[in-house]
């Protein structure tokens, strides 16, 4: 599968980046991760503290699929507004996903103080502004449903944007105590924590085939050797689908440029993450050396090469949105990539389990806040291996109960997936 191509930013930031071994011989561990970008790094980390084995394998070197490319804002507001998610999953369910949210980004902050690299976590407000007239509405009820989940934030009106902000827009969320992070010394920050707790890590090693057995998984890799694993965790980001189509996931084109260092943000009240209802929409923020990312364009381009081909108008019509919003801050473009971007058609991440593929869990973090998922995500799979069960697992399996559920529904969830009965309840229940 063909992710992405252009020029990456984010590796450019890490000098001594560090290096880990091929696999050479035969092991046995209690948990292998596959893939080494931010979610495999965010498993490993959740799992370093434990008396458990864990290894962990990555094809190319660590942090060079999406996680290079990720923009890394770091919210819980995703592309589908909370009032949408509550008419698909109901108000106790979505009102769970955002406390797991928030405590997912909280749990990064952690993370980023832990590690021994400096990865420029920093909290900030965000801007989101409606794009048409016709989106106020909406944005008024999202408001409502976030004041009564009681999260920090603030509904804007025009008087208020324009004394703020360079432009004018109808309406806007000021959503306080996001994040923005640099994703790629993140998940090296991650993975040394782990390999400093005894996870074995090893670059250019790719699995190529599997055996599920009654006791655990053997993993043959192109290095020719075996891994005899316990539990397996599959975070090959994007390309999980080739590993197991999971039909929830859908794919999109995206576009980002990130700029050369600007001089002068005063006109950038807040250096507020900022993006807007339009769908496909425009996202920016900067970065702790004072460059801005501008992202967005999205469209369904399904082939790497037509998605390609658009990069280089893309990236005009990125700076040229940005000059709308800053006309006073001059950019001049640095780095600029075209990418897949995966969501999944109910909006919520998912966690896959498979009868076909006992002693396994498949991460999708898919979705506008990958970042976030991914460790909400990472962390329930943990609490799932290390103490046999995670309350919060039904939440994100591929069969989760919509809305307008029935016992059947509550049956698919037993059948399909290994969760246990009690479990497929609780979430019938909530
Ligand atoms: C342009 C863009 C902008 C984004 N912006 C944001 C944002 O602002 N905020 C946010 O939260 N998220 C954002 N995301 C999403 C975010 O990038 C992803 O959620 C995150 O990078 C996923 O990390 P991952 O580890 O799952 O995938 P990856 O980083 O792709 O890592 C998977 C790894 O698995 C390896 N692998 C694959 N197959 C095998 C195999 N067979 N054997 C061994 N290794 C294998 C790959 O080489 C790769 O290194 C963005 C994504 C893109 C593309």
């Amino acid at each position: 599968m063909n992710i992405q191509s252009g020029s990456y930013y984010w590796p450019t930031t890490l000098i001594d980046t560090p290096i880990y071994p091929k696999l050479a011989e035969d092991i046995n561990c209690d948990v292998l991760i596959i893939g080494g970008g931010s979610s495999g790094a965010q498993c490993a980390y959740y799992l370093a503290e434990t008396d458990l084995n864990v290894v962990l394998i990555e094809k190319n070197t660590i942090g060079s699929g999406s996680t290079s490319a990720n923009t890394a804002l770091i919210q819980y507001a995703g592309e589908k507004m909370f009032i949408n998610l509550q008419n698909t999953f109901g108000k106790a369910y979505i009102f769970k996903h955002l406390s797991l949210c928030k405590q997912a980004i909280d749990d990064i902050e952690k993370a980023a103080a832990q590690i021994k690299r400096d990865c420029s976590f920093i909290r900030r407000d965000t801007l989101y502004f409606a794009s048409h007239h016709e989106d106020v509405e909406n944005l008024k009820k999202e408001y409502q449903l976030l004041k009564e989940a009681q999260f920090p934030l603030q509904f804007l009106s025009r008087e208020d944007i324009a004394s703020i902000y360079p432009f004018s827009k109808e309406a806007a969320i000021y959503f306080q105590n996001d994040a923005e992070i640099n994703p790629f010394i993140f998940t090296h920050g991650l993975i040394e924590f782990a390999n400093n707790h005894d996870a074995k890590v090893y670059e250019q090693t790719k699995m190529t085939g599997h055996a599920y057995h009654e006791d655990g998984v053997t993993i043959y890799t192109d290095t020719k050797q075996k891994i005899h694993a316990k539990k397996v965790i599959y975070c090959a980001g994007y390309e999980n689908v080739e590993l197991k189509n999971e039909k929830q996931a859908s794919f999109v084109s995206t576009y980002t440029v990130t700029t050369e260092p600007v001089n002068d943000f005063s006109t950038w009240p807040n250096r507020t993450l900022i993006w807007e209802t339009a769908r496909p929409y425009l996202y920016i923020r900067t970065t702790a050396n004072n460059r801005v990312i501008i992202g967005g364009l999205d469209d369904n381009a399904i082939y790497a090469e037509d998605r390609d081909n658009k990069l280089i108008h893309k990236k005009d019509k990125l700076i040229q949105e940005f000059n709308k919003l800053f006309p006073d801050i001059p950019v001049k473009p640095a780095y600029y990539l075209a990418a897949h971007y995966g969501g999944t058609r109910d909006g919520l991440p998912i966690i896959g389990q498979y009868k076909e593929a006992p002693h396994s869990y498949f991460l999708y973090g898919y979705g506008d806040n990958g970042m976030v998922y991914s460790q909400l995500l990472a962390r329930i799979i943990s609490e799932d291996i290390i103490t046999g069960e995670s309350a919060n697992l039904p939440y994100y399996l591929q069969h989760r109960p919509k809305k307008k559920r029935n016992i059947t529904c509550c049956l698919c969830i037993f059948i399909n997936t290994t969760i246990s009965l009690r479990e497929a309840i609780v979430v019938y229940f909530s």
